[in-house]
């Protein structure tokens, strides 16, 4: 019944009033019983017959025996309190209550604070004790004051305290309600998301409660909308997968049903229809390469060389493996490499990333245009740019450049055999393994600048290949 954290915090703090009050009211009761202010007066009357006694010693002294005890008897009835004199050995000369159980002459208690004897009987009596001239000693006492139980409860002090108590403990339980919602209400919607989670779009939790809380339910939100976007992201994929594989799928079909058909009846249809297939083929073997490989690189997996690399070397082999293809195209291709420091990572990875991007600024830049592959040295780090004077990228496109399968226009980039779209999330991933990142510049019919910036390797080579934050 009480499992709940509300109740569980609920019942903590009424408890906690609830002991608090009882505390209190303890206290107090025992106080009450104690009665400190009835034992102070009794004790003051006692030192005044005391006091009036030692004044009238002399008188007293002088009186016969009878008259003395007459006049101890008086005293007696008139303060109501017990007098008995002892002589110097402890011996009771004259008690004016000799018909009540005896007391015998009491031992000293010099730390007490409140002097009490007991009689024969066990009755507690409050008392002095003093010396007289002749070296008797008197003694007066009182039966302790004791007050009941009862008595404080019914005194007319008691009420308003209970009726404050009452009210005290209402509120506090109320207050101490509203402070249990207040905590636990905000863990229960989140539990009640949790439990609706892979829910298309659940809504946010409010962001409600003490500051943990709020603090707890901001992360759960922020994790709910990663969830989502990974969700969402997968779902992406997968119809892009199917999407990018039904085309070539098709084409297979469509010639191989041709030939089964007999459509192809010449052997140069037939022949054509063999090249289309294998050609449908080998791109989506090549897709399927990319796939696994960005699948690698996702999981971290990838096997990534960690060496030194001469990157001057390296883009100087890039272009010259693209030369004949750029003079077929019409197009300069220039490096422009100053001293460059060493980077660490994997030469042919970094390879691939360049291959990648001047094959695209190929693809994308007409006769008569230019291809740079620059390289320089800033701020602890090489920036290699990859530039070129092509079509350039609109900019709606631009943020979505890196994504997988995204093609700025299907029908123009699927003009080479290896569009598919995977190439620039590839090379991101790449140089995010290398510790690095990758930024575009582009204008529609300006050309684009795609910059890789690479961390240079300490002294100490011992730069880390690791997957940066993205
Ligand atoms: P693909 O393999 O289809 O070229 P990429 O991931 O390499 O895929 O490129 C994504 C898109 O970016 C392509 O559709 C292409 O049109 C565009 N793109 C890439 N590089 C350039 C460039 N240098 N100039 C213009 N467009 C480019």
């Amino acid at each position: 019944m009480f499992s709940s954290l509300r109740s569980r915090l609920w019942l903590s703090y009424a408890w906690l009033i609830v002991t608090a009050l009882g505390v209190v009211m303890f206290v107090l009761l025992l106080y009450l019983l104690r009665n400190p202010l009835l034992y102070r007066q009794t004790l003051s009357k006692l030192n005044a017959v005391e006091t009036l006694i030692a004044a009238r010693q002399r008188e007293l002294a002088a009186l016969p025996s009878q008259s003395l005890k007459t006049a101890l008897k008086r005293t007696d009835s008139t303060f109501d309190v017990r007098l008995i004199l002892f002589d110097a050995d402890e011996r009771v000369l004259f008690d004016t209550r000799a018909d009540e159980t005896p007391i015998a002459m009491p031992s000293e208690h010099f730390f007490r604070s409140t002097p009490t004897l007991r009689d024969d009987a066990g009755k507690v009596w409050l008392y002095t004790l003093s010396d007289l001239s002749d070296g008797t000693r008197l003694l007066v006492a009182t039966p302790r004051p004791n007050v009941h139980l009862l008595a404080i409860l019914r005194d007319e002090l008691m009420p308003p305290f209970w009726g404050a108590g009452a009210i005290a403990l209402l509120l506090s339980l109320l207050l101490a309600f509203g402070m249990a919602r207040w905590i636990a209400d905000p863990l229960q919607r989140m539990l009640t998301a949790a439990r609706e989670m892979p829910a298309e779009q659940s809504i946010p939790v409010p962001v409600r409660g003490p500051h943990e809380v709020q603090e707890l339910t901001q992360a759960f939100n922020e994790m709910v909308a990663r969830v989502q976007d990974t969700q969402q992201a997968q779902r992406d994929f997968v119809a892009n997968v199917s999407h990018e594989l039904k085309t070539p799928l098709t084409s297979i079909q469509g010639f191989a049903q041709a030939i089964l058909d007999g459509t192809t009846d010449t052997p140069e249809s037939q022949r054509q229809a063999a090249e289309v297939i294998y050609a449908e083929a080998g791109r989506m073997h090549r897709m399927v390469l990319d796939l696994l490989d960005l699948a690698r690189l996702d999981a971290g997996i990838a096997e990534m060389e960690r060496s030194p690399v001469d990157l001057t070397a390296l883009l100087r082999n890039v272009a010259r493996k693209f030369t004949p293809q750029a003079r077929g195209a019409g197009v300069g291709l220039h490096v422009e490499v100053a001293d460059l420091p060493v980077v660490i990572g994997d030469g042919d990875r970094l390879a691939q990333v360049f291959t990648n991007l001047v094959d695209n600024a190929l693809k994308h830049t007409p006769s008569g245009g230019q291809v740079i592959l620059r390289a320089v040295r800033q701020d602890g780090e090489v920036k290699i740019l990859v530039i070129d004077t092509g079509a350039g990228i609109p900019a709606e496109a631009l943020p979505h450049i890196f994504e997988r399968f995204y093609q700025v226009d299907k029908s123009r980039s699927s003009g080479g055999e290896h569009s598919s779209g995977l190439g620039l999330a590839i090379v991101r991933e790449i140089v995010s393994a290398h510790g690095g990142r990758i930024t575009v510049r582009s204008q529609a019919g300006q050309g684009s600048t795609f910059v890789v910036h690479l961390p240079v390797a300490r002294p100490d080579a011992t730069t880390i290949l690791s997957r940066q934050d993205r």
